[in-house]
């Protein structure tokens, strides 16, 4: 018989898989002895098959009574007992935290009886019937599929006729008002009356969590976090605990150290006298954590103990949930904190220094796309500003936007290729999509851990939030600053997430601290983030075994990405050299009418090129340099076919055509291309354009003979590119060989050098054991290999319909971006071990535009590649993640 339910005192924290990432952490604080209300959680498994059947597993049902009533005879009391009822809530828990994207709800157990009975036992009659209101609202919303802006109208409707505006100024009899409209809101919405039997309320309830795995919000969510859609819900059932008792009681969150700038230090909020969701959904404006310590000093010692064990036990940032009930501190949740990327690089070498953990743990808790984050501008100091306001710093960065107040319309800019920033009183789940569409996130209220906070930070976005002297009319579409302007949807606003401060207009940004670091005009303990990167880049370069090169075409790209730590030069595209003035001549080349013009044209190639390579050899002197024969899809060099049709056809109505471009237009549409991308590209135009890369083959040569009489060290390697057949190459091979005799002769130098190949087609990966005969080195190009295996058009498919194969799952990310391993992957591995087992010590890299994307670094790295070339900015990105790779490789190893 399967499991599908364990009680808290079953699970530890490494079953996120089977017990959602609440569920594990519950049970491992139960284990840790830590004051856990008692509950149980139902596996992943379970919602799997709810979703897959369409009902519960069929024995699933009794597991939950066992259960239940193991809880309920640890504590003497039934659920939804007339005089002492015991209530639970019912919490959706994923693998993977996905916060405010499913749904949870809280008091099962209380109707028409029970709810007496909670108010003798709590003495609190108030309490009891708030209590029953909220289970309603949100079984109504939850469970039964009522709109909740049915209850939200009631409870303000309520409010108005009393005159208040606090929910707690209501009264008891003022709320049991309120439940008889609700229960008749229910009824009248959906027919059917609000469940009265507590059992029936928990298994509907768990349903509702498992159905919300596929809601929309969520779904967004997993697209956007790629988080893989199979994974299920699990659902926690937790005895209720209560915030709302009165003043003695409370809620709160809190993290062990700062998640947005990584400062040690307890950081959260507290509210009094609420329950759970309050806090997160910014309603009341919360205090700091600081403040539980003169309401209640005793609970706040044992929750900073409690924090402190946490982290010793995690040894990691942790985040919480707690409740205080009439003095009593319990623990609802906690898991590794997310942080922001500041946060993430500081915390993680505090850790080291704290003892915690070692300089090679430090480098898995950081990523590359953390580090891209960090190497975006930040605002100008010197700009002059017009600050408007400060917030609180939830995410940082530096976001310029026009300002909108819905979601909608954040998403409908957005597409037309506007900036905007969304401002709102608060952010809920439902805005998810506006804020996706965003550049930045601005809200006038709720702390750093409201669900603006806690969502930007998840999406490394841009976030002031709290922001209270701004005063936010979503009817009118408008905020009014303090001293009285009021700004309208369009008008321009700074955001500074890492200050929380908000300033009127455009305000210029600065450069990176890290990337001016990385640039070396900046000392690294000049600042203690920077610092932080320094530690962990020595690290990962300690660890890395791949290499990693940059992709630059000429000499000032080459330095830069030296300076950046770049081991040399991956891919030189010669057919960049030729783009502006120089164009006209590659022009003059493809179209040349016979082999005198077409030497001639080679001829005043060779110098332009020559002079190129030694820029880039100087550069990168002592370092190898792959530089890959022209390669241009030759429409990006020639004339376009419509435009030069149409001048000629109007040059000739008025009798001005020229011999020229009539000459030039039969030769464009002689070589026009219906797919220039499969044309006579690479290798096919270096064979039918006798002498070109002859020519080119000189040149590098030439380059290198003349830097070796310099006294510098170039390590040229040639590439032909395209290739799908060994006798492609080898009949350039013939070619090189002849031109570096030649080379030799007239210099006086033997310049060593590699000629090599690219594997970007299918059949030179399904072939490369013969290619390896010839080639001393491969270069994956991953970019035509991806274009060529899935027979897409790189430029035409991405906007054409690559969203809606996002959207239907196909792809959780574009192929293009990120490497398709099971097709494009599988090619290359093919590839490595059939080109090795033919040249043993053949040299191995990649130059598409995956070597600098980290997912592809891990698996580049697992299959052996010695290096990967990726532009200048990412080098940094590529070595981190070559580090890691070779970290988690290492540790997977000795499990
Ligand atoms: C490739 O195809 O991966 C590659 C690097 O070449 P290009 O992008 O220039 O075609
Ligand atoms: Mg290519």
């Amino acid at each position: 018989m399967t499991q599908y339910v364990y009680s808290f005192s079953e699970g530890n924290r490494d079953q996120k898989d089977l017990l959602g990432g609440k569920g594990a952490n519950l049970a491992e604080m139960t284990n840790m002895g830590l004051p856990v209300p008692p509950g149980f959680t139902i596996t992943t498994e379970a919602c799997k098959a709810y979703l897959a059947e369409g009902a519960v597993p069929a024995e699933m049902d009794a597991q939950v009574t066992d259960h239940l009533t193991r809880v309920e005879q640890a504590l003497g009391r039934t659920l939804g007992d007339p005089d002492d009822p015991l209530l639970v809530s019912v919490r959706s828990g994923a693998k993977f935290s996905m916060p405010g994207m499913m749904e949870t709800v809280l008091n099962i157990g209380l109707n028409d009886q029970s709810v007496n009975g909670l108010a003798k036992i709590s003495e609190d009659e108030r309490f009891a019937w708030d209590s029953y209101r909220r289970l309603i609202q949100m079984y109504g919303k939850t469970v039964m599929e009522v709109p909740g802006d049915l209850f939200e109208d009631a409870l303000a409707d309520a409010k108005e006729r009393k005159g208040v505006t606090l929910d707690t100024d209501l009264t008891a009899d003022d709320l049991k008002a309120l439940v008889e409209q609700f229960k008749q809101i229910v009824k009248d919405t959906t027919g059917a009356d609000f469940p009265q039997d507590p059992r029936n309320q928990l298994d509907a309830a768990t349903e509702a969590v498992f159905r919300s795995w596929n809601g929309e919000r969520a779904i967004i969510y997993r697209r956007q976090e790629r988080i893989p859609e199979d994974l299920g819900t699990a659902v926690n059932v937790c005895t209720m605990v209560f915030g709302n008792l009165g003043d003695d009681s409370g809620t709160g969150v809190a993290f062990t150290r700062d998640p947005a700038t990584g400062h040690p230090g307890v950081y959260g909020d507290y509210l009094q006298n609420a329950q759970g969701e309050d806090v997160v959904a910014g309603i009341r404006n919360t205090m700091p954590l600081s403040a539980l310590q003169e309401l209640n000093p005793a609970a706040h010692a044992r929750l900073l103990e409690i924090m402190h064990q946490l982290e010793e036990h995690y040894l990691d940032l942790c985040d919480i949930e707690f409740t205080v009930e009439r003095g009593k501190l319990w623990m609802l949740q906690t898991r590794v904190g997310k942080r922001t990327a500041q946060a993430a690089f500081r915390i993680a070498t505090q850790l080291v220094d704290e003892g915690l953990i070692s300089e090679d743990e430090a480098l898995n808790r950081v990523t590359g796309d953390q580090l891209v984050h960090l190497m975006f501008p930040s605002f100008d100091d010197d700009a002059p500003k017009n600050r408007i306001a400060k917030g609180m710093n939830a995410s940082p960065g530096a976001a310029v936007g026009q300002i909108v107040f819905s979601s909608e319309a954040a998403v409908e800019w957005a597409k037309k290729g506007k900036k905007v920033i969304l401002v709102r009183r608060e952010t809920n789940p439902d805005d998810l999509n506006g804020m996706i569409a965003s550049v930045g996130i601005l809200t006038s209220r709720g702390g750093k851990t409201s669900h603006a906070a806690v969502v930007a930070r998840g999406m490394g976005k841009t976030c002031v939030c709290g922001a209270e002297q701004l005063d936010v009319d979503t009817k009118r579409n408008q905020m009014t600053c303090p001293d009285g302007t009021v700004l309208v949807e369009g008008d321009v606003v700074s955001i500074d997430g890492t200050s929380g401060d908000v300033y009127a207009g455009d305000v210029p940004v600065a450069p990176s601290l890290v990337v001016q670091y990385f640039e070396g005009t900046l000392d690294p303990s000049s600042d203690e983030l920077v610092a932080a990167v320094d530690r962990i880049m020595k690290t990962a370069d300690k660890q890395a075994r791949l290499k990693v090169r940059a992709n630059a075409d000429n000499g000032p790209d080459a330095a830069r990405a030296r300076r950046f730590g770049a081991q040399g030069v991956g891919l030189c595209r010669t057919e960049h050299m030729f783009l502006g003035d120089r164009r006209e001549l590659v022009e003059r080349l493809i179209l040349a009418p016979g082999s005198e013009q077409r030497r001639a044209v080679l001829e005043e190639l060779r110098p332009l090129q020559r002079g190129d390579f030694i820029e880039i050899f100087e550069a990168m002197d002592g370092l190898p340099v792959t530089i890959r024969l022209l390669d241009p899809p030759l429409h990006e060099f020639l004339p376009d076919l419509v435009e030069l049709s149409v001048k000629v056809a109007v040059d000739e109505h008025d009798h001005k055509e020229t011999e020229e471009d009539e000459s030039l237009l039969a030769a464009v549409r002689r070589l026009h291309e219906q797919n220039p991308m499969l044309g006579l590209r690479g290798v096919r135009l270096g064979l039918v354009t006798k002498g070109l890369f002859a020519m080119q083959a000189r040149a590098v040569l030439e380059a290198a003979a003349e830097r070796i009489k310099a006294g510098g060290d170039p390590r040229p390697e040639i590439m032909i590119p395209l290739v799908g057949a060994v006798q492609e190459l080898e009949s350039i091979k013939v070619e090189i060989d002849e031109v570096a005799t030649k080379v030799a002769e007239e210099s006086g130098v033997d310049v060593h050098h590699l000629i090599g190949t690219m594997i970007e087609l299918p059949r030179a990966a399904l072939t490369a054991g013969q290619i390896a005969e010839v080639a001393e080195f491969f270069s994956f190009g991953t970019n035509d290999l991806t274009q060529t295996t899935w027979g897409f058009s790189r430029d035409d498919v991405e906007a054409e319909f690559f969203s809606e194969y996002l959207d239907r799952g196909i792809f959780r990310v574009s192929p293009f971006e990120s490497l398709d391993i099971d097709g494009v992957g599988r090619l290359v591995k093919v590839a490595v071990r059939e080109g090795r087992a033919a040249r043993r010590d053949i040299h191995l890299g990649v130059c598409g535009e995956h070597g600098g994307d980290p997912a592809s670094v891990h698996f580049f790295h697992e299959v052996g590649l010695d290096y990967v070339s990726c532009s200048p900015f990412r080098v940094p990105v590529a070595r981190l993640e070559a580090g890691r790779a070779a970290n988690e490789a290492a540790h997977s190893d000795t499990r």
